[in-house]
């Protein structure tokens, strides 16, 4: 029988984890027959009770796997670790909160049997979330089509499902920076989504603060584009238009000197430091690159 590996980051998910558990281990009895179903959960260094929830289902069920991760290293090199772990037929990634539906994953593996290799879950609605939250996911995932050059998916995060061929494909990929939402579909398999609504966290509070929101939104736009660079030139063009007229300005002297010598400081100061922070962007990036520290450290795995 074919296989399939269900992959669930988790950080501080205490609050969930038995509910979400249980209802992803709901999942055999619905692929009986068709798929046999494994759990890659990957600890990415919770400091609550995650880890020994985690143990007491591997312990009871050789299916629930485990890896715990030495410290907390992201949502995103949790799934990276899980990718990499996985043998089965297809993976599919969850997040650990339920608010992406587990059973879902049952219809993006009958779409996928319609000759798609990645299966991605769309958002229509995203119940009770905040507007601001709201707001910049719309704002984002439109920015970052109008950057980058590869065909990236709108309300898509990484629930979704790949065969094989696209988790060895994206498995070769080992950039320290990584944005996996964009990364799958830069592989060029062909893709469909499946549609749904996504519901509240089941318990407990976000683990994506601000912070790590506005680095992941670095992450999809330098990794995948260099359309920042091309700002610059543009920028250096208005600056020098600019100073063209306050030359003729000050040719007539209608303005105050102080003012225009005020105004160009600030104005060119800000847009060199505009320039400065966005070449310093990618230059971090290949420092990254070329130190090739490991994506993650395991500490210890359960059933693998
Ligand atoms: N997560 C993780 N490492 C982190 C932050 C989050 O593994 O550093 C997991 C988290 O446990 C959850 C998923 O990533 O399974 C998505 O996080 P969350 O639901 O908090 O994000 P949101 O849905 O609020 O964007
Ligand atoms: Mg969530």
């Amino acid at each position: 029988m074919q296989t399939i590996d269900i992959i669930v980051p988790v950080y501080n998910e205490e609050a969930c984890l038995n509910q979400t558990i249980e209802r992803l281990l709901n999942l055999k009895e619905k692929f009986k027959g068709k798929l046999s179903v494994s759990y890659i959960f990957v600890n990415d260094g919770s400091k609550d009770k995650s880890a020994q929830i985690l143990e007491e289902f591997a312990k009871k069920d050789k299916s629930v796997k485990v890896i715990n991760f030495s410290r907390n290293f992201g949502h995103q090199m949790a799934i990276t670790a899980g990718l990499d772990y996985s043998k089965a037929d297809y993976s599919a990634i969850i997040d650990a909160d339920l608010q992406d539906p587990p059973e879902l994953i049952y219809d993006m593996y009958e779409k996928s049997l319609e000759g798609f290799d990645i299966v991605y879950g769309k958002r229509l609605k995203r119940e009770s979330e905040t507007a601001f939250k709201k707001l910049s996911a719309w704002g984002f995932y439109r920015v970052l089509k109008s950057l980058c050059n590869i065909e990236i998916p709108t309300d898509t995060g990484d629930f979704r499902l790949i065969t094989k061929n696209v988790r060895e494909a994206f498995n070769k990929m080992r950039e320290k920076h990584r944005f996996i939402r964009a990364m799958v579909p830069w592989t060029g398999f062909k893709s469909a989504p499946v549609y749904f609504n996504r519901s509240e966290r089941f318990a407990g509070e976000t683990k994506y603060p601000l912070s790590k929101m506005l680095k992941l939104a670095f992450d999809g736009i330098f990794s995948f584009s260099f359309k920042p660079v091309d700002l610059i030139f543009v920028l250096s063009a208005v600056l020098f238009l600019t100073s063209l007229v306050i030359l003729g300005f000050g040719i007539f002297d209608g303005f105050e000197e102080e003012f225009l010598i005020c105004f160009t400081v600030f104005l060119v100061g800000a847009i060199n430091l505009l320039a400065l922070g966005i070449l310093g962007q990618y230059i971090g990036r290949i420092y990254d690159e070329t130190r090739n520290r490991p994506l993650y450290i395991v500490k210890n795995s359960i059933n693998l």
